[in-house]
């Protein structure tokens, strides 16, 4: 009979570090980039991982989709998740749901 020698370390493999949590917030283009501008989606992307909290500003225009950090960038496909999601509802998410659960008495 072999005799496994030592011990076989468990090896905890973390799936992907921390896992990132998004919040988008539909943002106005014309107020954002003027009446001039193409663009017809504007997002704002909250990106939080941890304690790190990064933002991105998405767009959508004639060219498509894109991200202030480029058009490869996470929050892209986040967004355009979420539109799919929503346009399908007909509905789209509330400007800012963070006042939202305030209570009356
Ligand atoms: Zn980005």
């Amino acid at each position: 009979m072999k005799q496994l020698r030592g011990r076989l370390k468990a090896k905890k493999l973390k799936p992907t570090g921390a896992l990132a949590s998004y919040h988008l917030e539909p943002l106005d283009p014309w107020l954002m980039c003027g009446p001039d501008t193409t663009v017809t989606e504007l997002w704002k992307v909250r990106e939080r991982r941890e304690r790190d909290i990064q933002y991105h500003l998405v767009y959508f225009d004639r060219y498509g989709w894109y991200c202030e950090h480029g058009a490869g960038c996470k929050a892209v496909a986040e967004v355009r998740r979420v539109v799919r999601a929503t346009s399908a509802n007909g509905t789209r998410p509330k400007s800012s749901g963070k006042a939202r659960a305030r209570k009356r008495k």
